[in-house]
């Protein structure tokens, strides 16, 4: 942590979060992102009271700090894990090896073994030879089939990397059960940042023709894994999280028999508005005097910290020290030398016109996809540091 005490209060008009009041009364010297863990409690809270007798597994990729994995496990959260490091993490943290599911459809298999050894019995799956892994290397495993679904509207789609098609699943199925491995259920993500949860519905229809047929082709199906897509707050109005999570659930709970177990990965929905960058102005540049655009540089970018600003698909809100005085629109750009480090240009985000080099900016409800995002230091500058408050 670099922060240290100095009195800029003065110069933020309202503090509207415990998170902007921290980042006020200290100076950074690098981009730091602050992390409120009463936040992602909150959250917790919230997203459970609407998920019902849903099982919430926090997707760890979204946020890996300590301070989230630990206060997480103390809430009886379970974890939704990528790889061997994100297994170990959470079991460094006192989560139990039955609360984890390795839910990445791409595992090396010596991580599969070390999962099985770990107690780790829960697998997803989207192709044979994955199948084939967890056979080999987690005997008698429970397995859930990944689908392809359709976009459903989200502002971050997750395209055609993973899952598969309805033939393919209950092939899969069936290879999982002549492999010994018990073929569970279904699993498939909506889209992450999916605003309104009435976009949920064609997708759950989707996958409910599936579990349907494969019910039909006798394999006895008890496991649903909604996945993610729970959205924060990034200027677009979206339902509180329980209210969102219940209609989710209706909508589930309409097209699935009662008494199945359902898990959810909510990895955005739980730790974005949970933290807050500190950031400063590096460059407030014209290419010409008569330019209507300013160039806005800041010492955070797309390779730093800011990635899901690619294709200007989230859209972050900016608290300045001189919010409340005239806008101008600007261009904002990252720090490093690489030209495709430009955060927002085809919609200019307007900033106040006497914004200036050395300014300190805050950019709200960046907990998700920042920290994790910025592990290696590109062109010299250091990844994300993080202060837990
Ligand atoms: C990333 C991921 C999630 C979390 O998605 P959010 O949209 O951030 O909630 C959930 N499940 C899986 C399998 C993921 O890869």
């Amino acid at each position: 942590m670099n922060a240290t005490i100095a009195d800029f209060s003065a110069s933020f008009p309202v503090a509207s979060s415990r998170i902007e009041g921290f980042i006020a009364a200290h100076s950074f010297d690098r981009p730091t992102l602050v992390l409120d863990i009463e936040r992602v409690e909150a959250q917790y809270h919230g997203l459970n009271a609407g998920l019902g007798n849903a099982t919430i597994h926090y997707a760890v990729k979204a946020n890996p700090a300590d301070a989230i994995i630990d206060r997480l496990v103390d809430l009886g959260s379970h974890f939704d894990a990528a790889s061997r490091g994100e297994i170990e993490l959470c079991l460094s943290h006192g989560a139990h090896p039955q609360a984890i599911s390795f839910g990445n459809t791409v595992k090396r298999p010596s991580d599969i073994a070390f999962a099985h050894r770990a107690g780790i019995t829960m697998f997803a799956a989207d192709a044979a030879e994955e199948i084939a892994k967890i056979a080999e290397h987690a005997p008698g495993a429970e397995v859930y089939i990944r689908l392809l679904v359709e976009a459903s509207g989200a502002d971050w789609p997750l395209t055609r990397k993973f899952g598969t098609t309805r033939d393919t699943a209950l092939a899969l199925m069936a290879q999982a059960r002549d492999l010994g491995l018990r073929p569970a259920g279904l699993s498939f993500h909506v889209g992450s940042q999916t605003r309104d949860p009435a976009m949920w519905g064609d997708t759950l229809d989707q996958v409910a023709a599936v579990w349907q047929a494969a019910v039909e082709a006798g394999f006895d199906l008890d496991l649903l894994n909604i996945g993610g897509g729970f959205p924060a707050f990034y200027g677009e109005a979206i339902p509180h999280p329980t209210v969102y999570a219940a209609r989710v659930m209706e909508q589930v709970n309409a097209r699935f028999p009662e008494g199945i177990r359902i898990m959810a990965e909510p990895g955005r929905g739980l730790v974005a508005e949970a933290g807050m960058i500190a950031a400063e102005v590096l460059l407030v540049s014209k290419k010409s005097e008569d330019d209507l655009h300013r160039w806005v540089y800041l010492d955070i970018g797309k390779f730093s910290g800011l990635a899901e600003t690619m294709d200007e698909a989230i859209r972050y809100q900016f608290v300045t020290p001189h919010d409340g005085e005239a806008t101008g629109p600007c261009i904002l750009a990252g720090p490093s030398c690489d030209s495709a480090d430009v955060l927002y240009e085809k919609r200019p985000v307007a900033l106040p016109v006497s914004l200036k080099s050395g300014d300190k900016v805050m950019i709200r409800n960046c907990g998700a996809y920042t920290s994790s995002y910025s592990s290696v230091g590109f062109n010299g500058f250091p990844p994300l540091d993080v202060v837990v408050i």
